[in-house]
């Protein structure tokens, strides 16, 4: 079995939903399901005690995927509505936003007419599936390079899935890159980039979060966006001890974000909420004296009345799903030409790299041909058995013909981890010498689009995934110790061993 045919599931959720106890103060009414749920407002420190998601009489929540993303929780069809207290809240948040707000390539005022907002639009869109990735730091880099080669959707739908691929590379979760060139191509073939919530959503790949931001940052369309941070804001505002990956948490995230949404600069509002929590509101230490909306804070207040009460006690921190266990056995298949000292040298060599199927994870990816193995059974013996029948069924190379091998040696091992799998990838090198045409002995009764022979220069500069980068540099440096070795060799005895 390949590396990735193996499929995989969610652990099923089972939730646990406590009362929420969130506060009137600034938004009314609450629907009936929460309402019916919430005990009498505490008054006594022993009551509000009870208002803290406590370690100790917190019932052990399901654990619930790492990867768990804010995109697949989220429900559809949330209205904005505004509410009688929330207006401070707002003026306060957005006060500090101007003043405060970090200046960012993808942060640029919208030039009049509808060309001007969907140039917005797109890199809004950009921007924030990058941001979902990783931090802004390194996304202001992949940022910057995407736009100067596709600046608009129209030069991005024309691209092939692997320039994409490559641009991607190191951002990882590929199917991300994949769904934003399909939501290009989809776009572009409309001729007109959807302006609301909703028409967003049917865009490949732009769930409830994305659509938020892209209508209400470039089309000013008074609609929520929830993502990490906004959770992490809203459940201290509000105090809310509830799991937070609950969907029926979540659904009330939407619907507080969409009741607090600032009604004449909801873009603007929206990003104020994410910057608060990816700036001052930070997961373990808040700057609560600095923040422009303290006085509406429930978390805060309840950590005046009680000193056992911390505001980072909010958002409940849910425990991560243990990864799955996976191993892997990775053959870099390098193919030699010409004399052996060139093939030394590495020139004439190439490499053999296979496509992922185009479902799944690491969907239409290149890779070392690699075969999982049982966790018993990763000695070398069973994993060359295990790999040699891949390869003679994939390529239809006999390994056991000797006379083809020049090398075959373990390296060592990678474990790379994936939001759900550990994978150990046990790395051995084989060299292989072929006579004749190296295309034509690897392409037999293959489809080639499939597999491919890669020279060393043109793997250096490819977008392969960070887990097959570091497996590539592995080998590498593998390689350049055993070529150090053999200089050090006294010569008499290095000819005696080649010949050999
Ligand atoms: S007061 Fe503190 S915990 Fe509350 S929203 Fe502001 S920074 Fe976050």
């Amino acid at each position: 079995m390949s590396v990735w045919s193996r499929t995989w599931s969610w652990p099923k959720k089972t939730l646990l939903l406590r009362s929420p106890l969130l506060s009137q103060s600034l938004l009314a009414p609450r629907p009936s399901t929460f309402q019916n749920r919430a005990p009498p407002m505490a008054k006594s420190p022993k009551a509000t005690t009870s208002r803290r998601p406590t370690r100790k009489r917190r019932a052990s929540p399901a654990a619930v995927p790492s990867s768990a993303d804010i995109e697949d929780l989220a429900p559809s069809g949330v209205l904005a509505g505004p509410t009688s207290a929330a207006p401070a809240l707002r003026s306060g948040l957005l006060r500090w936003y101007d003043a405060h707000r970090r200046d960012l390539p993808w942060r640029f005022s919208a030039a009049p007419g509808r060309e001007g907002r969907e140039k917005r639009a797109y890199a809004v869109w950009v921007s924030e599936v990058m941001l979902q990735q990783t931090r802004v730091p390194v996304v202001i880099d992949y940022y910057s390079r995407w736009m100067a080669r596709w600046p608009t959707v129209e030069t991005l739908a024309a691209a092939t899935q692997e320039e994409v691929n490559e641009m991607w590379a190191g951002l990882g979760y590929y199917r991300r890159a994949r769904f934003l060139l399909e939501g290009a191509k989809q776009i572009a073939e409309k001729g007109e980039f959807p302006s609301t919530a909703s028409t967003l959503r049917q865009v490949r790949g732009i769930g409830d979060y994305t659509a938020g931001a892209i209508a209400s940052i470039a089309f000013s369309e008074v609609t929520p966006l929830v993502d990490g941070n906004v959770v992490r804001v809203i459940s201290r505002l509000f105090a809310i001890a509830d799991n937070p990956k609950e969907s029926s948490t979540v659904k009330r995230f939407w619907e507080l974000a969409g009741q607090l949404v600032d009604p004449s600069r909801p873009g603007d509002f929206n990003q104020a909420m994410m910057e608060l929590g990816a700036t001052l509101c930070s997961k373990t230490k808040p700057d609560c004296s600095q923040c422009p909306v303290s006085s509406h804070c429930q978390a805060l207040a309840l950590s005046h009345e009680n000193p056992l009460v911390g505001v980072t006690d909010y958002p409940r921190v849910v425990p991560k799903a243990k990864p799955r266990r996976d191993f892997a056995a990775v053959c870099v298949v390098q193919i030699a030409q010409g004399l052996e000292q060139e093939t030394a040298a590495g020139k004439c060599n190439f490499f053999l790299l296979i496509k992922r199927p185009e479902e799944g994870l690491l969907a239409g990816l290149w890779e070392f041909p690699s075969v999982l193995v049982d966790e018993r059974k990763t000695d070398p013996l069973n994993r060359r058995k295990e790999m040699d029948r891949y390869l003679k069924q994939l390529v239809d190379i006999d390994v056991e013909q000797e006379s083809n091998l020049i090398l075959r040696e373990d390296v060592g091992q990678h474990v790379h981890i994936f939001s759900h799998i550990r994978l150990t990838m046990h790395v051995e090198l084989m060299v292989l010498k072929i006579k004749g045409d190296v295309g034509q002995a690897c392409n037999k009764g293959q489809d080639s689009t499939k597999l491919k022979l890669v020279d060393e220069s043109s793997i250096d500069s490819m977008g392969l995934t960070s887990g097959i980068r570091k497996v590539y540099n592995m080998v590498k440096a593998f390689k350049e110790k055993k070529l150090l070795e053999q200089s050090q060799m006294p010569t008499t005895k290095r000819s005696r061993r080649q010949k050999q």
